[in-house]
């Protein structure tokens, strides 16, 4: 990932916010980066733009060697579901569909025949070891089931980039430190993590840490506190 100074403007009306403004991150590939910074001070605007939900008013993003500016909306999409896994605070699965369904849906998208979804979805659901509820419905999970579901929805994919927004917020803390555990092993194994959060213990499973202060990088930085699990 490259971004070179890149802006984000909200205009509405009459009243314009500087998002973020002129930023420039590189990531590389297998890198675990923590994205910290107060309320209102960008975060979510740049896991946006990273997960090609938005564009930026300015500047380049580049995504595996390819400037996404030149892309169009369906084009977009494509490489969106193909490559990028996202976790999110509030687990965001569909309630109406199982454990099972809610992780097969990304291979749906993906025209991945019903055989090899059912050896993907059965592999990654044992993998975060919720396999025993795959046919329950999210609501019939506690937050950590759930959130290992979501986890799982976004593994199946094989995504070459994990973006997570706070994605212990809801949990206890033996939970989100395994869903934690669960980021870093992934990590380990070759795919780049980049999560925003607010707490200093979670931004220890990085190895990196990115603070942002009013739409602008502050401080960029190796974490040598990083927890290694090996
Ligand atoms: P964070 O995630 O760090 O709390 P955000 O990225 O959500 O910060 O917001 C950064 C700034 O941009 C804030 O001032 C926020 O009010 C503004 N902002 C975010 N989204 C919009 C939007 N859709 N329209 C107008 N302003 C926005
Ligand atoms: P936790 O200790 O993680 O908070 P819970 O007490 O919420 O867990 O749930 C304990 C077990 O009960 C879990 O295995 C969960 O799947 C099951 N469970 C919780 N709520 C429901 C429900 N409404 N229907 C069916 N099973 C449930």
């Amino acid at each position: 990932i490259t971004i070179t100074n890149l802006s984000r403007v909200f205009r509405t009306q009459d009243l314009e916010t500087t998002a973020l403004s002129n930023i420039n991150l590189s990531v590389e590939e297998g890198e675990f980066v923590a994205i910290m910074g107060p309320s209102g001070c960008g975060k979510s605007t740049l896991l946006s733009i990273l997960g090609m939900l938005d564009s930026p008013s300015s500047g380049s993003f580049e995504f595996a060697g390819q400037d996404i500016a030149s892309f169009s909306e369906n084009k977009l999409a494509e490489l969106r579901k193909a490559s990028i896994g996202f976790v999110f605070q509030s687990f965001n699965l569909i309630d109406e569909l199982t454990v099972y369904e809610n992780v097969e849906l990304p291979l749906q998208y993906l025209n991945i025949s019903k055989a090899e979804r059912k050896k993907r979805v059965e592999t990654i659901l044992k993998r975060v070891a919720i396999d025993h509820r795959a046919d329950h419905l999210p609501q019939q999970l506690s937050g950590g089931q759930q959130q290992r579901v979501a986890v799982a929805r976004a593994l199946v994919i094989n995504p070459r980039l994990i973006l997570a927004d706070e994605p212990t917020g809801n949990l206890d803390s033996k939970n989100g430190d395994e869903v934690m555990t669960m980021l870093r092993e992934l990590n380990r194994e070759g795919t780049t993590v980049i999560m925003v959060t607010h707490s200093e213990k979670e931004a220890n499973y990085a190895d990196r840490l990115v603070r942002l202060l009013d739409g602008q990088i502050m401080i960029d930085k190796a974490n040598n506190a990083s927890l290694k699990t090996e």
